[in-house]
């Protein structure tokens, strides 16, 4: 009954087998390492979002569109749209934070500044109260501020968002500062203090943040207000849990039993944060292969970005951040599953390909699209998106990180399938991917989406890739060694575009448009932050 289902929903492997053969042969590993050595060269100089390496790349990305015969889909009939942010750089001279009237602590040594995206002055003084994870989710019937006072007061939270028993997914959409804080703001809070849990700091260390924020953080100009979420390491945090008798590592042992409550910490904190802004404009490419069938209406949008860190501090003497693997590997195939899909002779639905800007700095060029989309928003009927591969091992298994959500996870099975990968659980759910890239703000406006990635399976079946990842991870992500001197298999990269592209032909020609799972947590979490 289940695989009944199944193939009304998608094709079956033998049917999407047949279609896929023209596609399937078009998608060539030598075409993916190119892209790679282009954009990745030093001479794009990182791909930095309002920079001229990133501009390069535009022109790159969309000469390559126009090469393949996509018709232009950005601003007034051109290949880009033009995404508005704004940089804004603490002037660590003139900020300051102290606590119970004790000496100014200094921005970027004792803590994170944070910015505020539309106020180059601030100036808080004010209470601080605990609010457990500050985490308000009313579709899990929970509450971490349930009875408090917020009026006036500093929040102080932990960084991130419960464990248990929050799913996995819940847990990744509620780490957002932005979705914390909304109905925080609501009921009065003036200020933020993120206490940072070793958790989030395995992610990215504390030197790490302090070496990227101290080059400024970078909003849309169109962002809402809200107050600078002030990075609080342990040695601090203690420091302002102290008159209320505790520590970060007790109130971390009572996350973990669930046993959470506010405290009204029984200090004040003035914060001063004076900064500069400067206004980007950098833009995101858009391409459409169109239907074949005459009058059809739904898109299928597939997405990379485009951006990385450009040029800064150095390490080991190298001050250029190349994103070969982030983002250079997406850009590459979602290029070649492009020809793979303008090769093919029939096409229910038209394909939008989105080279996006921004991510790096926070998912703002997948978030203007999708506010200002260029198409209507409304016919997008799913997105895949393309961040973060690991062309480095032969993929055996997927993980579908946001596509069990939808109907998406039944192309996602008919193609791995055909494809001879298995579907894994997601190995390091506390990476919190799917609210990390730009997936998120298509599911956010209500459409299907996922980031599929490759699993650990080795050809044995065993883990031995989770040790390659986790090396990566530690020594390039985010690093200048993230750059064409590392190893690539792009074979790999080759066998993991062609999975995607049936996974983007299932979607296409299927009957169905995809669906949100009714009993999902997405689903409900939509309908409760409407
Ligand atoms: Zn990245």
């Amino acid at each position: 009954m289940l695989a009944l289902l199944a193939t009304l929903i998608a094709l079956s492997p033998a049917e999407l087998g047949r279609k896929a053969a023209p596609g399937l042969s078009a998608i060539r590993p030598e075409a993916i390492a190119a892209h790679v050595r282009f954009l990745a060269d030093d001479l794009l100089e990182g791909r930095r979002s309002g920079e001229r390496g990133h501009s390069i790349a535009e022109r790159y990305v969309a000469a390559q569109f126009e090469a393949l015969g996509l018709r232009p889909a950005g601003d007034r009939q051109g290949w880009l749209q033009a995404v508005r942010l704004r940089e804004v750089r603490a002037d660590p001279a003139r900020s300051s934070l102290s606590i119970a009237g004790s000496p100014a602590l200094r921005p970027f040594e004792d803590y994170l500044p944070g910015a505020d995206a539309t106020r180059t002055e601030v100036d808080i003084e004010a209470p601080l109260v605990f609010v457990g994870y500050g985490v308000r989710a009313p579709e899990l019937g929970y509450d971490d501020t349930a009875g408090v006072d917020l009026a006036g007061k500093i929040v102080v939270w932990l960084q991130g968002a419960p464990g248990s028993p929050f799913p996995p997914l819940a847990k990744a959409v509620y780490t957002d500062n932005g979705v914390k804080w909304g109905p925080l703001a609501q009921r009065g809070a003036v200020g933020i203090f993120s206490l940072l849990t070793p958790e989030r700091l395995q992610i990215l260390p504390f030197d790490r943040r302090v070496r990227t924020e101290r080059h400024g953080t970078v909003v849309s100009a169109e962002a809402t207000p809200m107050p600078p979420v002030m990075g609080v390491p342990s040695q601090l945090a203690d420091a302002l849990l102290a008159k209320a008798n505790t520590s970060l590592s007790e109130l971390l042992d009572l996350a973990q039993r669930g046993k959470l409550r506010p405290i009204d910490l029984g200090v004040r904190a003035r914060v001063r944060l004076v900064s500069t802004a400067r206004e980007i404009i950098s833009h995101n490419v858009l391409g459409l292969l169109p239907a074949t069938e005459p009058g059809a209406k739904e898109i299928v949008a597939i997405s990379a970005h485009l951006d990385h860190l450009g040029i800064g501090d150095r390490v080991d003497g190298d001050p250029i951040y190349n994103g070969a693997v982030d983002n250079a590997t997406g850009i590459a195939e979602m290029l070649e599953i492009a020809r793979a899909l303008a090769t093919q002779p029939h096409r229910k639905r038209t394909v939008l390909f989105l080279a996006v800007t921004g991510e790096e700095l926070g998912l703002h060029g997948s978030a203007w699209f999708t506010r200002h989309p260029t198409v209507p928003l409304e016919d997008i009927v799913a997105n895949l998106n393309l961040d973060q591969l690991s062309p480095m091992w032969t993929p055996h298994d997927v993980v579908q990180r946001g596509a069990e959500q939808s109907t998406l996870e039944d192309h996602v099975r008919v193609a791995a399938a055909l494809s001879g990968l298995s579907i894994s659980p997601d190995p390091v759910p506390e990476q919190t991917f799917f609210v990390r890239s730009d997936q998120y703000n298509f599911a956010r406006r209500g459409v299907p989406a996922a980031c599929l990635w490759q699993g650990f399976r080795d050809e044995g079946g065993g883990g031995a890739n989770e040790a390659i990842f986790r090396k990566w991870r530690t020594t390039r992500y985010h690093q200048p060694s993230d750059d064409l001197e590392q190893p690539f298999d792009w074979s790999a990269a080759a066998a993991w575009a062609r999975f995607e592209f049936l996974v983007a032909l299932s979607v296409v020609e299927a009957d169905a448009r995809p669906a949100w799972k009714a009993d999902d947590f997405f689903t409900k979490f939509l309908a409760s932050h409407r």
